[in-house]
């Protein structure tokens, strides 16, 4: 009787089509509004769009390099041995970069992702040091500086910064 109501009460003729009448019969979201989409689009991938932007200008710049090495601490997106010095490409979000406005917590399981953001950040502050103590120069280019209209400057800068840096020069 009270289903029969609640049908009656949402007319189909009146709501353009059944689906209104049936809808708390459809499945639930799968995952709480937001979070999911926010998350999936931070998901660092191995060769993430900003990593592929650094390094095909640096190789149309004439260099060689290696990437993903994984023989060295936090597997470098970007190695040049010529020059002594490693590039990470950074995503914001993953590697709180810090007063970015493209780094904020989720707003849900702020716990969770808390912890595991500090523990990604920690780790890079390590693998970081382990590399300047074997002698690299360690460069970090950000997300954020690889927007359109501040890329090519960026670009030009980390080209300086490997081919002329010197270890104060490196970030
Ligand atoms: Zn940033």
């Amino acid at each position: 009787m009270g289903d029969r109501s609640f049908r009656l009460s949402f007319s189909p003729q009146r709501h353009g089509s059944l689906e209104c009448v049936n809808r708390k019969k459809q499945p639930v979201e799968k995952y709480e509004r937001g979070t999911r989409s926010y998350t999936m689009s931070h998901i660092r991938g191995k060769d993430t769009k900003i990593e592929v932007l650094v390094r095909s200008y640096l190789f149309r710049k004439g260099l060689r390099f290696r990437k993903n090495d994984k023989r060295y601490p936090g597997h470098p997106d970007v190695v040049l041995p010529k020059y002594h010095a490693i590039v990470f490409v950074n995503g914001c979000f993953w590697h709180m970069h810090e007063g970015c406005s493209k780094h904020s917590m989720p707003k849900s399981n702020v716990e969770f992702w808390q912890a595991k953001l500090l523990r990604n950040h920690n780790r890079d502050i390590a693998q970081r040091a382990e590399l300047e103590a074997a002698g690299w120069r360690v460069i970090t280019v950000w997300e954020c500086e690889l927007t359109k209209a501040v890329r090519d400057e960026r670009l030009v800068r980390l080209y300086e910064q490997i081919v002329e840096g010197d270890a104060d020069s490196a970030e």
